[in-house]
This record gives C-alpha cells, structure tokens and sequence, in this order.
C-alpha cells in the first residue's frame, strides 16, 4: 500500500507516487511513496502557522514530554527501524541501528533543553530601567535533509526546531523516504497541535524548489550538495528567510611520520569506507608522512582488499553498496577521472556482480596523487580514497588546509606539540586527533567553514542560535510606592 504524506494533520496521497527499491537487492520493492502536490504544500503551511502559535503556548514539560517520547520510541526500535533504514540506504545494519539510536539520542538531548532556555537580564542605563533578553520561536521552518543519513540528519533538526517551539515541514529525500514516513509516523502520534508537523515527499526540483521558495516559511535548514545549497539560498535570500546549510567537504586526515601506523590504518579504513564512503565527514584525503608512506599504504591497501562488500543486512558485510546507479555511475566516473589525471589506483573502484543485483563497487584507494588533482578537490561521495605523500609537518598542514571546503580534518601523530598546532590551525568546524575524522557527538556544535557550511552551527546548545529569535525588553520598575 502506498505510503502517503502528512499535510495538515491527515496522512493524505499525493499527484503521483514513486516506488523506492532496496540498493543491496534491486528486486526487493519496500514500497510506493506519494508525491505531494503543489496545493498541498500551501495547504499545509497555513496549518503549521496556526499549529506554532498553539505549541508555542504548550508548557514547558508538556514539549519536554512529546520529545522524550520520540526519542525512546527510537531508541526502542533501533533494530526495527535500522533495519528498515539499511535496506533502503544500504549501509550495513549495525551502522543503520547506530544512525536510528542517535537520531533518538538527538530527541532525549533537546527534550532537556526544553527546561534549559534561560535568557538574560540586566539594567538599562537609564535609571529605573530593567532589561530581559529572551529567544522566541522563529515560527515555520522547512527542512530539507539528504539520503546519506535519512533519519539521523532530519532527526538533529526536527529536534531542536520542536524543542525550541516551531512548526516543522520536512522534505525527505525521494531516496530514502520509508525510514522519513517511520519518523514521522512516531512523531504524528504525540501530543502536539494538528499540523505542527508536515512530511512532504516529493523530488527537490518540484516540491522542495516550492517549499524553499514560499514566503510561509520563516527558516531553511538543509543538508546536501554544494550546488543545490547555492539554489535554496537564492531562495531564501529573496524572502529574507533565516538559512542555515550544510554541505559537501573534502575532509584530509594527516598521519605523521610518529603515527601508531595500524591506529592510522584503522582510522584511515572507517573513515573512507564507512558507510561507503557517503559521509559528509568522510576521509577523502589521506595526507601521509613520506617516511611512513609506502608501510602504511601497503597496510591500507590491505585493509581495503579485505573489507567484506555485501548486502546490507547481511551478517559480516563491512560496506555496503551505494546508494543508486545513478551514483556508482558517477563513482567509477570519477575512477577513470583519477586514472586521466596520473593517480594510481592500488586497488578496488570497480563495480562488483553480487548474487543479487544492487549497486555494489570495491573500496578504491589511488596513490600517487597530487591536492590539485579533481579527485582531491571534488566531493566524490564515493568509496574512494586518494593518499598525497608529503615532506613533513607543515606541508601536511598547508594541504590539509588547501581545499575550498573545511568541515572536518584528523591528524595522527603521537607528538603534543604537533597535534596541539593542528588543532589551532586547521581551518575545518571540527578537527580530530587519534580519531577519525566522522564520527561526532549530538551536545556539542556542529559545522564547518568554507564552502561546506552556511548559517549558524547545528547540534547542541548552538542550534539556539538558528531556531529562535532574541527578543529585548525594557521594563520601567516605576516607583515602590
Ligand atoms: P542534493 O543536494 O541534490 O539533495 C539533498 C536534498 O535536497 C534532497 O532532499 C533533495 O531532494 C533536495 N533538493 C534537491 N534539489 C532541490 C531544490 N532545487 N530545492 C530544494 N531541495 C532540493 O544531493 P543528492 O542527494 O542529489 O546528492 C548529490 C551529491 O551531493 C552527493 O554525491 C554528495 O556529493 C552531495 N551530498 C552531500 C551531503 C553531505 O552531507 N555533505 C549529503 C547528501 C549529498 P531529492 O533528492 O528528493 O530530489
């Protein structure tokens, strides 16, 4: 049976529908997914203002309760809802049941924050005069969140936008729209106003070109691709509509010539090749010590040839395959990119035949590689990896540093002076050091420079910044008598 859209407060059907098959088994059909219409859009951001103002008035506990509920919920069900997740985007189930148990964490997280907004006061400068700086909901926000991760991206802005008092449309990707009905199934049943939450399906050129476009909302949160983020802040910037974007990255991990090689290896191996290398936080770029160079590519292309490719839900697949043919397309694309530009490739970049047929390809790893190449300029998004050898420290630095994008960089060294200089001069949002470069908390913020962040931070307390409004009032004490 179709699964339909949420407009208004109704599960309602849409102009057309979609079918959306599993990438590990193209023979396996999860369902038909409606497409919202254009009126329906209209429809239900009239109902979202009228929901905000309702919500906005809801106490304190009782938002704090609706979030709580949503994410035990999730948490509850995070092999449920893994599973479900694995066998449309197609990483592995243990990375799908981890994705579903955060994105729950993300609801348990801003549930406390409903209790913790807390504003300023001060005196005027003018006698007898209080102040009190307060934020406020920003009203409706429209949030339009990738495949890559389905329900954890929507789920660390759904929170915050709920728990801070605003009225949610949330546009899916067409790609991965079962795990976005679940979610939004779950959160449909709570206790909130008729319409405060909207699930829109449809594809980003249609509905969500229409959505970004409407003078009805009052913010944009979107993650996705560089090119599709410049479109919605045209957008968004012809209605003065609060923005906040994340997008592509070309994240650099540095290993040193005084690295624990096989800490690097590992680091380096779930860093590139974790959920097939779609990761915004990906490492893409491996900047490695010449000393240590032909050790640790040897080790790496060894760890690479040994991963286990399979079906998602398959016990002992390492990686799954990608998400569409229309991405392993581009994926070997830019292989024979790589190739054209002298890059050598160690191993992998290959579309493999599996016994059910899905978009599988071997993790790829190209040496000899130089930064201006567009294999380390590019977001791939792809399984792929390049490794540029370096002289030393500062050269590591300048490279890791040489890109348009800055969301995220590691380094591997055991020296504190070293790691301690990278930290403070790496130009990215978020830095590791021993640790790979994905992989981050929910309490704290998340972002990063350049090219691949707009707008304020996501996550943690930072989201405040983004989902409400500061308001100043000036209160005259008059006089005690
Ligand atoms: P897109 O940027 O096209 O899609 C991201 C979201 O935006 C989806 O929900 C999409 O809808 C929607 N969208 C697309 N066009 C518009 C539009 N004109 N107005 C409003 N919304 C729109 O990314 P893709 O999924 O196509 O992936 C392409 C590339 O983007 C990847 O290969 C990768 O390089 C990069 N990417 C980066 C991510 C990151 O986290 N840094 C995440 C995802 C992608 P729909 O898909 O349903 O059409």
């Amino acid at each position: 049976m179709t699964k339909l859209n949420l407009i208004a407060g109704e599960w309602l059907k849409g102009e057309s529908e979609i079918e959306n098959r599993n990438p590990s088994d193209v023979s396996d059909l999860i369902d038909m997914f409606a497409q919202a219409a254009p009126g329906q859009l209209d429809e239900t951001l009239e109902q979202a203002r009228i929901a905000q103002a309702q919500w906005r008035d809801y106490g304190l506990e009782r938002k704090q309760s609706v979030l709580m509920a949503i994410g035990n919920e999730m948490m509850e069900r995070a092999e449920e809802l893994g599973t479900l997740l694995s066998r449309e985007e197609g990483k592995p189930f243990a990375e799908g049941k981890g994705e579903v148990f955060r994105a729950g964490q993300f609801f348990t997280y801003y549930a406390a924050e409903c209790l913790r907004q807390i504003g300023e006061n001060a005196d005027s400068v003018r006698d007898g005069i209080e102040i009190d700086v307060r934020r406020e909901p920003v009203g409706t926000v429209a949030v339009i969140s990738p495949w890559n991760f389905p329900t954890a991206t929507a789920s660390w802005k759904i929170a915050p936008a709920l728990a801070y008092g605003n009225a949610v449309v949330w546009k899916p990707a067409n790609a991965t729209p079962a795990s976005a009905v679940a979610l939004a199934e779950i959160i449909e049943r709570q206790d909130i106003p008729k319409g405060l939450f909207s699930l829109v399906m449809g594809s980003g050129r249609s509905i969500g070109q229409r959505l970004v476009e409407s003078d009805k909302i009052n913010a944009v949160s979107f993650t996705g691709s560089l090119a599709v983020g410049k479109g919605i802040a045209s957008a968004a910037v012809n209605n003065l509509t609060k923005l906040q974007m994340e997008m592509g990255s070309k994240n650099a991990l540095a290993v040193m010539d005084d690295a624990d090689i096989d800490l690097a290896v590992t680091l380096a191996l779930g860093g590139a090749f974790g959920g097939s290398g779609q990761k915004c936080t990906a490492s893409s770029r491996l900047v490695v010590h010449k000393d240590i160079h032909d050790v640790f590519v040897e080790k790496l292309v060894a760890g690479a040839k040994a991963l286990k490719v399979g079906h998602a839900l398959e016990d002992g697949t390492q990686m799954g395959p990608v998400v569409s043919e229309q991405q392993l397309s581009e994926n070997l694309a830019y292989v024979e990119t790589g190739k054209s530009e002298g890059a050598e490739l160690a191993c992998g970049g290959e579309r493999l035949e599996m016994p059910c047929k899905g978009f599988y390809m071997s993790p790829g790893v190209f040496v000899n590689t130089r930064n201006d190449m567009r294999i380390n300029r590019e977001e791939m998004f792809a399984p792929l990896t390049c490794v540029i050898k370096v002289d030393g420290y500062d050269e590591a630095l300048a490279i890791v540093n040489d890109t348009n994008f800055g969301l995220t960089s590691g380094i591997v060294t055991k020296s504190l002076a070293r790691a301690t200089h990278f930290r403070r001069n790496v130009r990215t949002g978020v830095v590791a050091v021993n640790l790979p470069t994905a992989g981050t908390d929910y309490h704290v913020p998340f972002g990063g420079r350049g090219d691949s962040s707009y707008g304020p931070r996501e996550q943690g307390k930072a989201a405040a910044e983004f989902y409400t409004i500061v308001k100043t009032a000036y209160i005259s004490a008059g006089s005690p008598g």
